[in-house]
């Protein structure tokens, strides 16, 4: 497996992160200067789990959202906009622009939150 240090997702991720997030901003709602947001950030010297280019990792942002998860960083932690280690991006709530909380899977599910979700 020599081709594996590939430092982002796969187009067919990115596909997948496109259609649940209905192409739109997951922070904002605008269709505009979309791009992918890593959660758990890559970090140095690439990714070492697999996950990290997996879809729950994975958030369709604008370029303006993108900028400022990285300027609040506190309330993007909170609204799982980003996850810190040792978290992972699996068991951390993201909101939505709809108001509501979701949980993301790697095959590129959107799961509504009932009440019985752990945090
Ligand atoms: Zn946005």
């Amino acid at each position: 497996m020599k081709a594996r240090r590939r430092t982002g997702p796969t187009d067919v991720v990115k596909a997948l992160v496109y259609d649940r997030d209905g192409g739109a901003c997951v922070r904002c709602g605008t269709r505009e200067h979309l791009t992918i947001h890593h959660r758990v950030n890559r970090g140095m010297g690439g990714a070492r789990e697999a996950w990290i280019n997996q879809a729950h990792n994975l958030l369709l942002v604008c370029t303006v959202c993108n900028g400022w998860f990285e300027d609040n960083p506190r309330q993007s932690y909170e609204a799982g906009w980003k996850v810190r280690r040792p978290e992972l991006p699996s068991e951390v709530l993201v909101r939505y622009a709809d108001g509501h909380e979701y949980l993301l899977t790697p095959d590129g599910v959107r799961a509504a939150t009932v009440a019985a979700v752990a945090r």
